[in-house]
Protein backbone atom coordinates (compact mmCIF):
# COMPACT_ATOMS: atom_id res chain seq x y z
CA UNK A 1 0.00 0.00 0.00
CA UNK A 2 1.48 3.38 -1.15
CA UNK A 3 1.64 5.59 1.84
CA UNK A 4 2.21 9.63 1.61
CA UNK A 5 4.04 9.59 4.60
CA UNK A 6 5.52 6.98 7.21
CA UNK A 7 4.20 8.96 10.23
CA UNK A 8 1.52 11.33 10.43
CA UNK A 9 1.58 13.34 13.88
CA UNK A 10 -1.78 14.91 14.86
CA UNK A 11 -0.97 18.32 17.18
CA UNK A 12 2.24 20.68 17.08
CA UNK A 13 2.92 20.41 20.95
CA UNK A 14 5.36 19.51 23.25
CA UNK A 15 5.02 15.40 22.38
CA UNK A 16 4.22 16.20 18.75
CA UNK A 17 6.99 18.02 17.75
CA UNK A 18 9.66 15.81 19.53
CA UNK A 19 7.80 12.81 17.93
CA UNK A 20 7.77 14.59 14.75
CA UNK A 21 11.11 16.10 14.32
CA UNK A 22 13.19 12.91 15.68
CA UNK A 23 11.24 10.82 13.29
CA UNK A 24 12.09 12.93 10.67
CA UNK A 25 16.00 12.90 11.75
CA UNK A 26 15.58 9.44 11.55
CA UNK A 27 14.81 9.19 8.09
CA UNK A 28 11.22 9.68 7.95
CA UNK A 29 8.76 11.25 6.10
CA UNK A 30 7.25 13.41 8.63
CA UNK A 31 3.82 15.44 8.43
CA UNK A 32 2.69 17.48 11.09
CA UNK A 33 -0.56 19.26 11.64
CA UNK A 34 -1.31 22.07 13.90
CA UNK A 35 -4.54 23.67 14.05
CA UNK A 36 -3.89 26.63 17.11
CA UNK A 37 -0.35 26.90 17.91
CA UNK A 38 3.10 25.99 17.28
CA UNK A 39 4.57 24.71 20.43
CA UNK A 40 1.15 24.04 22.13
CA UNK A 41 -0.34 24.41 25.47
CA UNK A 42 3.10 24.77 26.83
CA UNK A 43 4.58 27.16 25.27
CA UNK A 44 1.71 29.62 24.81
CA UNK A 45 -0.73 29.27 27.60
CA UNK A 46 1.49 26.79 29.61
CA UNK A 47 4.10 26.18 31.76
CA UNK A 48 6.24 29.10 29.43
CA UNK A 49 3.64 32.66 29.83
CA UNK A 50 2.63 31.31 33.61
CA UNK A 51 6.51 31.12 34.73
CA UNK A 52 6.95 34.73 32.90
CA UNK A 53 3.86 35.91 35.15
CA UNK A 54 5.26 34.21 37.95
CA UNK A 55 8.63 35.97 37.22
CA UNK A 56 6.40 39.25 37.20
CA UNK A 57 4.33 38.74 40.61
CA UNK A 58 7.59 37.93 42.56
CA UNK A 59 9.16 41.53 41.81
CA UNK A 60 6.42 42.66 43.94
CA UNK A 61 7.79 41.51 47.11
CA UNK A 62 11.20 42.19 45.22
CA UNK A 63 10.70 46.07 45.47
CA UNK A 64 9.54 45.43 49.27
CA UNK A 65 12.96 43.56 50.30
CA UNK A 66 15.38 45.36 48.34
CA UNK A 67 14.21 48.13 50.99
CA UNK A 68 16.28 45.56 53.61
CA UNK A 69 19.61 45.87 51.72
CA UNK A 70 20.03 49.82 51.21
CA UNK A 71 18.13 50.34 47.99
CA UNK A 72 15.31 52.51 48.00
CA UNK A 73 12.44 51.59 45.40
CA UNK A 74 10.11 54.24 45.75
CA UNK A 75 6.25 53.53 45.10
CA UNK A 76 6.30 50.70 42.37
CA UNK A 77 3.65 50.72 40.21
CA UNK A 78 2.18 47.68 37.98
CA UNK A 79 1.64 47.85 34.18
CA UNK A 80 -0.62 44.80 32.96
CA UNK A 81 -0.67 45.37 29.04
CA UNK A 82 2.77 45.93 29.26
CA UNK A 83 3.66 42.65 30.74
CA UNK A 84 1.45 40.94 28.32
CA UNK A 85 2.17 42.27 25.76
CA UNK A 86 6.11 41.21 26.49
CA UNK A 87 4.90 37.96 27.11
CA UNK A 88 3.24 37.60 23.52
CA UNK A 89 6.41 38.76 21.80
CA UNK A 90 8.36 36.20 23.54
CA UNK A 91 5.73 33.75 22.66
CA UNK A 92 5.84 34.57 18.94
CA UNK A 93 10.20 34.33 19.06
CA UNK A 94 9.39 30.66 20.58
CA UNK A 95 6.69 30.26 17.70
CA UNK A 96 9.27 31.23 15.14
CA UNK A 97 12.09 28.47 16.79
CA UNK A 98 9.31 25.79 16.75
CA UNK A 99 8.71 26.61 13.01
CA UNK A 100 12.53 26.30 12.13
CA UNK A 101 12.68 23.35 13.62
CA UNK A 102 10.25 21.74 12.15
CA UNK A 103 11.17 22.86 8.67
CA UNK A 104 14.68 22.34 9.29
CA UNK A 105 13.67 18.59 10.44
CA UNK A 106 12.52 18.03 6.99
CA UNK A 107 8.94 17.90 8.28
CA UNK A 108 6.04 18.78 6.18
CA UNK A 109 3.66 21.45 8.47
CA UNK A 110 -0.24 21.93 7.99
CA UNK A 111 -1.10 24.58 9.48
CA UNK A 112 -4.94 23.49 9.90
CA UNK A 113 -7.44 21.05 12.04
CA UNK A 114 -6.52 17.59 10.96
CA UNK A 115 -9.43 14.58 11.18
CA UNK A 116 -8.90 10.90 10.91
CA UNK A 117 -10.89 9.98 7.79
CA UNK A 118 -10.04 5.99 8.47
CA UNK A 119 -6.88 4.29 10.26
CA UNK A 120 -4.50 5.39 8.09
CA UNK A 121 -5.46 9.02 6.32
CA UNK A 122 -5.89 12.29 7.72
CA UNK A 123 -7.52 15.15 6.49
CA UNK A 124 -6.06 18.32 7.02
CA UNK A 125 -7.27 21.66 4.65
CA UNK A 126 -9.85 20.08 2.34
CA UNK A 127 -6.51 17.42 1.64
CA UNK A 128 -6.65 13.55 2.33
CA UNK A 129 -3.01 12.01 3.29
CA UNK A 130 -2.50 8.37 4.00
CA UNK A 131 0.03 7.64 6.56
CA UNK A 132 1.86 4.55 7.72
CA UNK A 133 1.73 5.65 11.17
CA UNK A 134 -0.56 8.08 12.79
CA UNK A 135 0.29 9.85 16.06
CA UNK A 136 -2.54 11.74 18.04
CA UNK A 137 -0.90 14.41 20.12
CA UNK A 138 -3.86 16.55 20.79
CA UNK A 139 -3.23 17.33 24.26
CA UNK A 140 -6.19 18.77 26.88
CA UNK A 141 -8.52 21.69 26.88
CA UNK A 142 -9.75 23.06 30.79
CA UNK A 143 -12.79 22.27 32.02
CA UNK A 144 -15.65 24.25 33.54
CA UNK A 145 -18.25 22.35 35.49
CA UNK A 146 -21.45 23.11 34.39
CA UNK A 147 -23.44 25.83 36.69
CA UNK A 148 -25.14 28.77 35.89
CA UNK A 149 -23.51 31.84 34.89
CA UNK A 150 -20.04 28.94 33.71
CA UNK A 151 -19.85 31.14 30.77
CA UNK A 152 -18.89 34.34 32.94
CA UNK A 153 -15.49 32.32 34.28
CA UNK A 154 -12.18 32.29 32.46
CA UNK A 155 -9.74 29.49 32.66
CA UNK A 156 -6.02 29.79 31.81
CA UNK A 157 -6.79 29.94 28.46
CA UNK A 158 -7.99 33.56 28.52
CA UNK A 159 -5.92 34.49 31.68
CA UNK A 160 -3.30 35.16 29.57
CA UNK A 161 -4.59 37.77 27.30
CA UNK A 162 -6.42 39.47 30.20
CA UNK A 163 -7.18 43.28 28.81
CA UNK A 164 -6.56 44.37 32.11
CA UNK A 165 -5.54 42.94 35.99
CA UNK A 166 -8.90 42.61 37.62
CA UNK A 167 -8.96 44.32 40.56
CA UNK A 168 -10.28 41.28 42.68
CA UNK A 169 -10.03 37.47 41.23
CA UNK A 170 -11.85 34.10 42.73
CA UNK A 171 -9.43 31.05 41.71
CA UNK A 172 -11.55 28.20 41.93
CA UNK A 173 -9.82 24.72 41.97
CA UNK A 174 -6.61 23.30 44.33
CA UNK A 175 -4.11 21.48 42.01
CA UNK A 176 -0.94 22.84 40.85
CA UNK A 177 -2.10 25.58 38.44
CA UNK A 178 -4.51 27.10 40.66
CA UNK A 179 -2.28 27.50 43.61
CA UNK A 180 0.15 29.10 40.84
CA UNK A 181 -2.60 31.80 39.65
CA UNK A 182 -3.56 32.38 43.01
CA UNK A 183 0.02 33.47 43.36
CA UNK A 184 0.33 35.13 40.26
CA UNK A 185 -2.91 37.54 40.62
CA UNK A 186 -1.95 37.46 44.32
CA UNK A 187 1.60 39.14 43.20
CA UNK A 188 0.69 41.34 41.03
CA UNK A 189 -1.22 43.13 42.96
CA UNK A 190 -5.31 42.16 42.38
CA UNK A 191 -7.07 40.61 45.87
CA UNK A 192 -7.05 37.12 45.58
CA UNK A 193 -9.56 34.33 47.04
CA UNK A 194 -8.73 30.77 46.19
CA UNK A 195 -11.75 28.74 47.07
CA UNK A 196 -11.54 24.84 46.86
CA UNK A 197 -14.25 22.02 47.35
CA UNK A 198 -12.15 19.93 49.51
CA UNK A 199 -10.13 20.13 53.25
CA UNK A 200 -6.70 21.26 51.68
CA UNK A 201 -5.22 22.52 47.96
CA UNK A 202 -2.80 19.68 46.61
CA UNK A 203 -4.34 16.53 46.77
CA UNK A 204 -1.29 14.22 46.19
CA UNK A 205 1.09 16.64 47.86
CA UNK A 206 2.99 15.52 50.88
CA UNK A 207 0.63 16.89 53.66
CA UNK A 208 3.16 18.89 55.27
CA UNK A 209 4.29 20.43 51.82
CA UNK A 210 0.37 21.37 51.65
CA UNK A 211 0.30 22.62 54.91
CA UNK A 212 3.31 25.06 54.38
CA UNK A 213 2.16 26.47 51.34
CA UNK A 214 -1.50 26.96 53.05
CA UNK A 215 0.49 28.86 55.90
CA UNK A 216 2.44 31.23 53.23
CA UNK A 217 -0.24 31.67 50.72
CA UNK A 218 -1.91 32.96 53.74
CA UNK A 219 0.57 35.36 54.92
CA UNK A 220 1.32 36.41 51.84
CA UNK A 221 -2.16 37.80 51.81
CA UNK A 222 -4.70 35.41 49.44
CA UNK A 223 -7.61 34.30 50.87
CA UNK A 224 -8.02 30.70 51.41
CA UNK A 225 -11.60 29.31 51.24
CA UNK A 226 -11.30 25.14 51.62
CA UNK A 227 -14.61 23.06 51.89
CA UNK A 228 -15.98 26.04 49.66
CA UNK A 229 -18.19 24.57 46.41
CA UNK A 230 -18.82 27.44 43.96
CA UNK A 231 -23.09 27.10 42.92
CA UNK A 232 -23.38 29.47 40.58
CA UNK A 233 -21.87 33.02 39.36
CA UNK A 234 -24.22 35.72 38.53
CA UNK A 235 -23.37 38.89 36.70
CA UNK A 236 -24.28 42.15 38.96
CA UNK A 237 -25.42 45.15 37.93
CA UNK A 238 -21.96 47.29 38.00
CA UNK A 239 -20.21 44.57 35.54
CA UNK A 240 -18.73 42.51 38.74
CA UNK A 241 -19.17 39.14 39.77
CA UNK A 242 -21.18 37.50 42.57
CA UNK A 243 -20.04 33.99 43.29
CA UNK A 244 -22.43 32.27 45.52
CA UNK A 245 -21.28 28.84 47.62
CA UNK A 246 -23.08 25.74 48.25
CA UNK A 247 -23.10 26.76 51.68
CA UNK A 248 -25.05 30.21 50.93
CA UNK A 249 -21.15 32.01 51.39
CA UNK A 250 -21.11 34.96 48.49
CA UNK A 251 -18.11 35.76 47.05
CA UNK A 252 -17.97 39.47 45.49
CA UNK A 253 -14.95 39.42 42.76
CA UNK A 254 -14.32 40.81 39.19
CA UNK A 255 -13.26 37.85 37.77
CA UNK A 256 -13.64 34.41 38.10
CA UNK A 257 -10.83 32.02 37.23
CA UNK A 258 -11.52 27.93 36.83
CA UNK A 259 -8.92 25.40 37.52
CA UNK A 260 -10.29 22.57 37.65
CA UNK A 261 -9.21 20.08 35.64
CA UNK A 262 -8.86 19.20 32.13
CA UNK A 263 -10.40 16.82 29.93
CA UNK A 264 -8.17 15.19 26.63
CA UNK A 265 -8.57 17.38 23.37
CA UNK A 266 -10.36 15.32 20.95
CA UNK A 267 -13.16 17.85 19.11
CA UNK A 268 -13.78 16.89 15.30
CA UNK A 269 -11.10 14.60 15.42
CA UNK A 270 -12.68 11.38 13.58
CA UNK A 271 -11.83 8.76 16.31
CA UNK A 272 -15.21 7.13 15.11
CA UNK A 273 -13.75 6.75 11.82
CA UNK A 274 -11.17 3.98 13.63
CA UNK A 275 -11.10 1.25 16.21
CA UNK A 276 -9.71 3.53 18.66
CA UNK A 277 -11.10 3.20 22.33
CA UNK A 278 -11.04 5.84 25.47
CA UNK A 279 -10.39 4.57 28.88
CA UNK A 280 -12.66 4.84 31.59
CA UNK A 281 -12.16 8.47 32.06
CA UNK A 282 -12.32 9.64 28.54
CA UNK A 283 -8.66 9.54 27.66
CA UNK A 284 -7.69 7.72 24.82
CA UNK A 285 -6.09 4.15 25.85
CA UNK A 286 -2.77 3.03 24.60
CA UNK A 287 -0.76 -0.14 26.12
CA UNK A 288 2.96 0.90 26.93
CA UNK A 289 4.23 1.62 23.28
CA UNK A 290 1.53 4.31 23.33
CA UNK A 291 -0.43 1.82 20.83
CA UNK A 292 -4.14 2.58 20.61
CA UNK A 293 -6.71 -0.41 19.60
CA UNK A 294 -6.20 0.46 16.18
CA UNK A 295 -2.64 -0.76 14.97
CA UNK A 296 -1.73 2.13 12.79
CA UNK A 297 -2.51 4.99 15.33
CA UNK A 298 -0.47 5.94 18.39
CA UNK A 299 -1.58 8.37 21.07
CA UNK A 300 0.71 10.46 23.62
CA UNK A 301 1.22 13.42 26.03
CA UNK A 302 -2.05 14.91 28.06
CA UNK A 303 -4.34 13.05 25.54
CA UNK A 304 -3.82 9.73 27.33
CA UNK A 305 -3.85 11.29 30.64
CA UNK A 306 -1.12 9.67 32.34
CA UNK A 307 1.16 12.28 33.63
CA UNK A 308 0.33 15.70 31.99
CA UNK A 309 3.68 17.25 32.22
CA UNK A 310 5.49 18.36 29.31
CA UNK A 311 9.07 16.71 29.81
CA UNK A 312 6.70 13.74 30.10
CA UNK A 313 5.14 14.39 26.69
CA UNK A 314 8.42 15.04 25.83
CA UNK A 315 9.98 11.16 26.63
CA UNK A 316 6.83 9.79 25.41
CA UNK A 317 7.38 11.76 21.70
CA UNK A 318 10.95 10.26 21.55
CA UNK A 319 9.77 6.95 22.56
CA UNK A 320 7.48 6.52 19.58
CA UNK A 321 10.26 8.41 16.96
CA UNK A 322 12.67 5.37 18.05
CA UNK A 323 10.17 2.24 18.71
CA UNK A 324 9.25 3.24 14.27
CA UNK A 325 11.94 4.56 13.53
CA UNK A 326 15.07 3.37 15.25
CA UNK A 327 14.18 1.03 17.09
CA UNK A 328 18.20 0.20 18.47
CA UNK A 329 18.25 2.55 20.47
CA UNK A 330 14.43 2.39 21.75
CA UNK A 331 14.12 2.32 25.45
CA UNK A 332 10.70 2.48 27.81
CA UNK A 333 9.35 5.79 29.40
CA UNK A 334 10.75 5.75 33.10
CA UNK A 335 7.51 6.95 34.97
CA UNK A 336 9.35 6.24 38.64
CA UNK A 337 10.39 9.38 40.15
CA UNK A 338 9.75 11.90 37.93
CA UNK A 339 10.32 15.58 39.83
CA UNK A 340 7.94 18.52 39.79
CA UNK A 341 7.35 21.95 40.68
CA UNK A 342 4.58 23.42 41.63
CA UNK A 343 5.64 27.58 40.73
CA UNK A 344 3.63 29.04 43.61
CA UNK A 345 5.05 31.84 45.64
CA UNK A 346 6.99 30.32 47.50
CA UNK A 347 7.41 27.08 44.72
CA UNK A 348 7.41 23.78 45.68
CA UNK A 349 9.94 21.12 44.74
CA UNK A 350 9.01 17.70 44.87
CA UNK A 351 10.35 14.36 43.77
CA UNK A 352 9.40 10.44 45.19
CA UNK A 353 6.95 9.54 47.52
CA UNK A 354 5.14 11.18 49.71
CA UNK A 355 4.74 10.39 53.80
CA UNK A 356 1.40 9.41 53.61
CA UNK A 357 2.24 6.84 49.76
CA UNK A 358 5.41 6.07 51.89
CA UNK A 359 3.20 4.77 55.17
CA UNK A 360 0.50 3.06 52.41
CA UNK A 361 3.39 0.69 50.78
CA UNK A 362 4.44 -0.52 54.11
CA UNK A 363 7.53 1.32 54.60
CA UNK A 364 8.89 1.95 58.21
CA UNK A 365 10.07 5.83 58.08
CA UNK A 366 12.57 8.11 59.27
CA UNK A 367 11.49 12.09 58.46
CA UNK A 368 13.65 14.75 58.43
CA UNK A 369 12.20 18.13 58.34
CA UNK A 370 13.69 21.41 58.33
CA UNK A 371 11.66 24.98 58.32
CA UNK A 372 13.82 27.90 57.84
CA UNK A 373 13.38 31.71 57.17
CA UNK A 374 16.39 31.87 53.85
CA UNK A 375 19.35 33.94 54.48
CA UNK A 376 18.47 36.38 51.77
CA UNK A 377 15.15 37.25 53.67
CA UNK A 378 17.07 37.67 57.04
CA UNK A 379 17.49 41.50 56.13
CA UNK A 380 14.25 41.80 55.40
CA UNK A 381 10.73 42.33 57.39
CA UNK A 382 9.53 38.82 55.39
CA UNK A 383 8.72 36.10 57.64
CA UNK A 384 8.75 33.14 54.91
CA UNK A 385 9.77 30.42 55.53
CA UNK A 386 11.13 27.42 53.85
CA UNK A 387 10.20 23.71 54.54
CA UNK A 388 12.67 20.77 53.77
CA UNK A 389 11.58 17.19 54.00
CA UNK A 390 13.22 14.22 53.08
CA UNK A 391 11.38 10.56 53.69
CA UNK A 392 13.87 7.86 54.54
CA UNK A 393 13.05 3.99 55.29
CA UNK A 394 14.55 3.36 58.00
CA UNK A 395 15.24 -0.42 57.00
CA UNK A 396 17.65 0.23 53.97
CA UNK A 397 18.49 3.78 54.72
CA UNK A 398 17.23 4.72 51.22
CA UNK A 399 15.86 7.86 50.44
CA UNK A 400 12.16 7.75 49.44
CA UNK A 401 10.89 11.26 48.71
CA UNK A 402 12.76 14.99 48.67
CA UNK A 403 9.87 17.79 49.22
CA UNK A 404 10.69 21.49 49.28
CA UNK A 405 8.76 24.58 49.57
CA UNK A 406 10.51 27.58 49.59
CA UNK A 407 12.89 29.90 46.63
CA UNK A 408 14.62 27.60 43.69
CA UNK A 409 12.49 24.30 44.81
CA UNK A 410 12.30 22.92 41.44
CA UNK A 411 16.07 24.26 40.45
CA UNK A 412 17.65 22.22 43.55
CA UNK A 413 14.94 19.22 42.71
CA UNK A 414 16.35 18.72 39.69
CA UNK A 415 19.23 17.39 41.29
CA UNK A 416 18.04 15.72 44.00
CA UNK A 417 16.12 13.86 42.06
CA UNK A 418 19.13 12.35 39.66
CA UNK A 419 20.68 11.48 43.49
CA UNK A 420 17.08 9.52 43.88
CA UNK A 421 16.96 7.73 40.43
CA UNK A 422 20.90 6.36 41.13
CA UNK A 423 19.55 5.25 44.59
CA UNK A 424 20.99 7.43 46.63
CA UNK A 425 20.63 6.62 50.55
CA UNK A 426 20.42 9.26 53.32
CA UNK A 427 23.85 7.99 54.03
CA UNK A 428 25.28 9.39 50.55
CA UNK A 429 23.33 12.57 51.53
CA UNK A 430 24.93 12.47 54.85
CA UNK A 431 28.17 12.23 53.44
CA UNK A 432 27.86 14.92 50.71
CA UNK A 433 29.88 17.90 51.42
CA UNK A 434 27.33 21.08 51.22
CA UNK A 435 27.70 24.15 49.16
CA UNK A 436 27.85 27.10 51.85
CA UNK A 437 25.89 29.37 52.01
CA UNK A 438 22.71 28.16 50.36
CA UNK A 439 19.53 26.52 50.91
CA UNK A 440 20.24 23.55 49.19
CA UNK A 441 22.80 22.51 51.88
CA UNK A 442 20.24 21.81 54.23
CA UNK A 443 19.20 18.60 52.41
CA UNK A 444 22.75 17.02 53.22
CA UNK A 445 22.60 18.62 56.74
CA UNK A 446 19.77 17.12 58.21
CA UNK A 447 20.90 15.39 60.89
CA UNK A 448 17.88 14.37 63.51
CA UNK A 449 14.80 12.45 62.21
CA UNK A 450 10.77 13.58 63.93
CA UNK A 451 10.38 11.69 66.66
C1 LIG B 1 -1.66 26.68 32.76
C2 LIG B 1 -0.78 25.48 32.54
C3 LIG B 1 0.46 25.45 33.12
C4 LIG B 1 1.29 24.35 32.92
N1 LIG B 1 2.52 24.36 33.51
C5 LIG B 1 3.35 23.31 33.33
C6 LIG B 1 4.65 23.31 33.91
O1 LIG B 1 5.04 24.26 34.61
N2 LIG B 1 5.44 22.25 33.69
C7 LIG B 1 5.05 21.18 32.92
O2 LIG B 1 5.83 20.24 32.73
N3 LIG B 1 3.81 21.16 32.38
C8 LIG B 1 2.96 22.19 32.55
N4 LIG B 1 1.72 22.17 31.97
C9 LIG B 1 1.31 20.98 31.21
C10 LIG B 1 1.89 20.97 29.80
O3 LIG B 1 1.56 22.17 29.15
C11 LIG B 1 1.31 19.78 29.05
O4 LIG B 1 1.54 18.60 29.78
C12 LIG B 1 1.95 19.63 27.68
O5 LIG B 1 1.78 20.79 26.90
C13 LIG B 1 1.35 18.41 26.95
O6 LIG B 1 1.88 18.30 25.67
P1 LIG B 1 1.06 17.58 24.52
O7 LIG B 1 2.02 17.44 23.38
O8 LIG B 1 0.40 16.37 25.02
O9 LIG B 1 -0.12 18.58 24.13
P2 LIG B 1 -0.16 20.13 23.83
O10 LIG B 1 1.10 20.81 24.20
O11 LIG B 1 -1.41 20.61 24.44
O12 LIG B 1 -0.25 20.20 22.24
C14 LIG B 1 -1.37 19.74 21.55
C15 LIG B 1 -1.47 20.52 20.26
O13 LIG B 1 -2.40 19.86 19.40
C16 LIG B 1 -3.13 20.84 18.70
N5 LIG B 1 -4.37 20.19 18.22
C17 LIG B 1 -5.39 19.69 18.96
N6 LIG B 1 -6.31 19.10 18.18
C18 LIG B 1 -5.84 19.22 16.90
C19 LIG B 1 -6.34 18.81 15.64
N7 LIG B 1 -7.45 18.07 15.54
N8 LIG B 1 -5.62 19.13 14.53
C20 LIG B 1 -4.46 19.83 14.61
N9 LIG B 1 -3.95 20.22 15.78
C21 LIG B 1 -4.61 19.93 16.92
C22 LIG B 1 -3.36 21.91 19.74
O14 LIG B 1 -3.68 23.15 19.12
C23 LIG B 1 -2.01 21.92 20.44
O15 LIG B 1 -1.12 22.86 19.86
C24 LIG B 1 0.86 23.26 32.13
C25 LIG B 1 -0.40 23.29 31.53
C26 LIG B 1 -1.22 24.38 31.73
C27 LIG B 1 -2.57 24.40 31.10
Amino acid sequence: MAFDVDLFVIGAGSGGVRAARFAADFGARVAVAESRYLGGTCVNVGCVPKKLLVYGAHYHEDFEQAQGFGWTTGQPSFDWPALIANKNREIERLNGIYRKLLVNSGVTLYEGHAKLHDAHTVEVNGQRLRAAHILIATGGWPMVPDIPGKEHAITSNEAFFLPALPRRVLVVGGGYIAVEFASIFNGLGAQTTQAYRGELFLRGFDQSVREHLRAELTKKGVALRFNADVARIDKQADGSLRATLKDGGIIDTDCVFYATGRRPMLDNLGLENTQVKLDDKGFIAVDDAYCTSEPSVLAIGDVIGRVPLTPVALAEGMAVARRLFRPEAYRKVDYQLIPTAVFSLPNIGTVGLTTEQAQAAGHRLKLFESRFRPMKLSLTGSQEQTLMKLIVDADTDKVLGCHMVGPDAGEIMQGIAVALKAGATKQVFDETIGIHPTAAEEFVTLRTPLA
